[in-house]
This record gives C-alpha cells, sequence and structure tokens, in this order.
C-alpha cells in the first residue's frame, strides 16, 4: 500500500509541468427502459491548468450507485438529472497532484464528487466538494462505501427511521450490498435481530456467516409471493419492527403483511424499478390497519448527521467490527457495463472501479 502511494506520488509530480490529457466517460444520451452501454462515450481531453484556490485531483476509484440509474431520466426527482455531454457524475477517492488552495497539499487523500474520469480540478472551498481522508486506519475506498455516503444511509435510515431498540427485529432488502451489509451489522451493533434479503445462495450464506446476520432469504428461490412471505415469516419469528427497503416490489409486499403494529419502514431505494418498471404495492392498506410509519429519505438532505454517522462508521471499520465487502472493476472504460451489472445484481458488495 505505502509502496504503491510513493509510486503514483513520483508518478504524478512527473506528470506536473507536462500536458496531462484526462480520459472521461460522457453521458451522450438519455435511455428508454434499461440503460445500456451506448448511453455513454469515452473521450479524452487536456487537464486545465489550476486557478487560484483550486485543487487537481488523480482519482483512484470510482463509486458506481443505483441513484445514478435515476439521474439519467430527465423527469422530476430529489435532484436535477445528469446534463447531457458532461462528465457523469460519481464520487470519487483520489490523491492531490497539485493544489493552489491552502487547504489542500500534494500526496493528501481524499474523497469528493471528481465524476466518471480519470482526474478533476475542484475548487478547494467549494461545500462539500473535497474532504481530506485519513487512510491510516480506513482503507481509501471505504470512503466510497462502509464510512462514505452508502454507510451513513444505512446509519439514518436504521436510526433514524427504524429507530432500532435492542430487542427487535430488523430486515433489509439487498442485504449483501454496500448500504444493507451496513444496516444489518448496525443492527446486530444495538442488539436487534437482523434479517436480510438477497439474491442467491452465495450472497445469503456471506450476510449469516460473514457478516452475523440472524437469517437470510434468498429472494430468488421464493418467486412466488406465499413462498416468499413463508421464508420471510420463519426469519421473523416475532414479526418485524423496523424494515429498510432497498429494492421494492415482492419484498416490501412480503415485509408489510409481517410488519408489527407501529412498526417502522425506511424507504431507501427501489432498485427494482430504476429503469422504468411498474413497483405496485398490493396491500396499501396494511400501512393504516397496522399503523405503520412509511419514509423515504435522501441522505444528502441530513447532513447534520453525517458527523456521528461517520465517526461511528469509522471505528467500527477500523477495529474491525463492521465488515464490507467491494467488486472493482478495473479501467475507466470498464465503468458502464460496472454500472448496468449493479442495476442487475452482478456486484456483490460496494460496486467500485479502480482508476489507477
Ligand atoms: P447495492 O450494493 O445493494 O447493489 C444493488 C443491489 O440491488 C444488487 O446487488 C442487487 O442485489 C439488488 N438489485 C439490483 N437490481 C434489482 C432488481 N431489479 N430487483 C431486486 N434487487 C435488485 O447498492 P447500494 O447499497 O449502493 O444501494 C442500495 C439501495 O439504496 C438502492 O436502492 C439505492 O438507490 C439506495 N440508496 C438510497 C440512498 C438514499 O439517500 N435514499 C443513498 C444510497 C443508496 P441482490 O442480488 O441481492 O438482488
Amino acid at each position: 500500500m505505502i509502496y504503491r502511494t510513493i509510486y503514483l506520488l513520483i508518478y504524478l509530480l512527473m506528470e506536473v509541468g507536462a500536458t496531462m490529457t484526462n480520459r472521461q466517460i460522457l453521458f451522450t444520451s438519455r435511455p428508454t427502459g434499461e440503460a445500456t452501454a451506448a448511453n455513454f462515450t469515452l473521450v479524452e481531453a487536456p487537464v486545465p491548468e489550476l486557478a487560484d484556490g483550486q485543487v487537481l485531483v488523480q482519482h483512484l476509484y470510482l463509486s458506481l450507485d443505483p441513484y445514478m440509474r435515476g439521474r439519467m431520466n430527465d423527469t422530476k426527482s430529489y435532484a436535477p438529472p445528469q446534463p447531457l455531454n458532461k462528465v457523469m457524475i460519481g464520487g470519487t477517492a483520489g490523491v492531490v497532484v497539485e493544489s493552489r488552495h491552502p487547504g489542500f497539499a500534494a500526496g493528501d487523500h481524499v474523497v469528493g464528487m471528481g465524476g466518471w474520469q480519470l482526474y478533476s480540478v475542484v475548487g478547494g472551498s467549494a461545500r462539500g466538494a473535497l474532504r481530506k481522508v485519513d487512510t491510516s486506519r480506513v482503507p481509501h475506498s471505504a470512503y466510497l462505501g462502509a464510512v462514505g455516503m452508502p454507510g451513513v444511509t444505512a446509519w439514518y435510515g436504521l436510526t433514524r427511521i427504524c429507530e432500532a431498540k435492542p430487542g427487535q427485529t430488523i430486515s433489509v432488502s439487498a442485504a449483501s450490498g454496500a448500504v444493507g451489509s451496513v444496516v444489518g451489522q448496525l443492527a446486530k451493533a444495538r442488539a436487534c435481530r437482523a434479517v436480510g434479503i438477497a439474491g442467491g445462495t452465495q450472497k445469503c450464506d456471506y450476510v449469516v456467516k460473514e457478516l452475523g446476520f440472524d437469517a437470510c432469504i434468498d429472494y430468488k428461490q421464493h418467486r412466488d409471493p406465499r413462498s416468499l412471505y413463508g421464508a420471510l415469516k420463519a426469519a421473523t419469528p416475532d414479526g418485524i419492527d423496523g424494515h429498510f427497503e432497498n429494492v421494492g416490489g415482492a419484498v416490501l409486499d412480503a415485509a408489510l403483511v409481517r410488519m408489527n403494529d407501529f412498526g417502522r419502514i425506511a424507504v431507501c431505494g427501489m432498485i427494482a424499478g430504476y429503469d422504468g418498471q411498474p413497483v405496485p404495492l398490493n396491500q396499501p392498506s396494511i400501512i393504516l390497519t397496522s399503523r405503520l410509519r412509511v419514509e423515504g429519505f435522501i441522505v444528502s438532505e441530513h447532513m447534520d448527521v453525517w458527523p456521528d454517522a461517520l465517526a461511528e462508521l469509522g471505528t467500527m471499520v477500523a477495529t474491525g467490527a463492521l465488515k464490507y465487502r467491494e467488486t472493482i472493476a478495473n479501467g475507466l472504460e470498464s465503468a458502464p457495463e460496472a454500472f448496468l451489472g449493479l442495476l442487475r445484481g452482478r456486484n456483490f458488495g460496494k460496486q467500485l472501479v479502480r482508476l489507477a
């Protein structure tokens, strides 16, 4: 790790001064239905000279996240659409190559929203644009996952919406993923029963045997709603007090029926419908009859909790109390296919792209 960083710094210092070429993936057409690799175009462009206050960052990792699919649509949402012919939005972990901002120096490890490209030029004072991170106890890439946006998402939904308390049962869909895996482990740390729902034996085995969930249901083995409900019932003998929804559709239907009175559902994601498929709810009347609290949330609208959440998540990762898994694609050109794979469940844990 240290040798890799030193090598990278020497390489970067050699590059500074020469005209540097950036490689970028632009978003060039909006999908109708399923997104495809044809919606993206790989281009080269010179890295611009720095102005005062700016920082040049070389990206080591790009984070691929389901929200990117929503940004590809030109429809009303909680955030504006990704503009056409611009670098695709994305979280990045990188190293400062050159700085004309007093708060950053060459060699600093940082995370930001650098997008699908090898380098970014960032205003060092822009709010939330660039954050220095300590990679001595937490691996750099984890700041894009368990100790980053997905981890805080899990923390917020579990503590603020599900209000997990000792002895309660918490269920979560997409349980082996970046968000879901943290939800279950945080629930266990709060002395809850944690039940995951995931696609495939391998993912479910990981969730129970490595992450310490109490049970995991492989929804792919329960295509029939009654079978899925039966499996969830067996795994939640005392019902569900808090459900963390990442997927929507059949899984949410089954969870609704198992909810205890006055239970809470954190609606975090509806990935089953991100390509435009309808995600119907079969029995919404249960929300009434079980007096449920159902609340959607967007993690970036709750910046007040980030410091507390990141402190807990960082300590847990550093001490080995919070485990995570990564699927890493290699090279910028692999980003579109890796992203499409994420939308189809081909990732196993946090999906990243290694860029250097
Ligand atoms: P994951 O690492 O969990 O990867 C996505 C997983 O979703 C896949 O591995 C797959 O798991 C499952 N999946 C994909 N497509 C489908 C489908 N059609 N039907 C059922 N399951 C599917 O992603 P993240 O942890 O990054 O994100 C999880 C959820 O959290 C997403 O819905 C995302 O949009 C949401 N999110 C919301 C935030 C917020 O602020 N509200 C912030 C961050 C994330 P499997 O193989 O187990 O089915």
